[in-house]
């Protein structure tokens, strides 16, 4: 997608700091972090939203969550834990259209989120 902004990152057109990448997915560092580790997991095809998924793409959402907490292995998050999430849609906050687990850790988080 020529005006999406993780596109774009993932074709390395514009900077961000890549902490992981294979075949389907790339993970990057937010730019705006709300917490001390806050890394963005997307999949390389582009995908607005969750309410998008077909059972083709079950294996690249799969691979963002395995992904994501072998992450959470290297930051040493594990002991303390640490969220996933992936906000769908307006009500839930989602700003950017190109689907995206956030991997949050570092604080304690309250619930329910805001
Ligand atoms: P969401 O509200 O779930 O759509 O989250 C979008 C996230 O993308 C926010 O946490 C933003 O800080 C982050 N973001 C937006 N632009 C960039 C960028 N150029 N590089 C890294 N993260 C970004
Ligand atoms: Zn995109």
């Amino acid at each position: 997608m020529k005006e999406c902004i993780f596109c774009k990152i993932i074709q390395r057109e514009i900077p961000s700091t890549v902490v992981f990448e294979n075949d389907s997915i790339v993970g990057f560092n937010d730019i705006s972090p709300v917490a001390p580790h806050h890394v963005l997991f997307v999949p390389k095809n582009h995908i607005e939203k969750i309410d998008d998924l077909t059972p083709d793409d079950h294996s690249t959402i799969g691979e963002l969550v395995f992904q994501a907490k072998e992450h959470a292995k290297k930051l040493n998050l594990v002991e303390n834990g640490y969220r996933l999430v992936f906000n769908n849609g307006k009500d839930a906050g989602q700003a950017v259209f190109h689907i995206h687990l956030h991997l949050l850790g570092g604080r304690v988080m309250s619930w329910p989120p805001g």
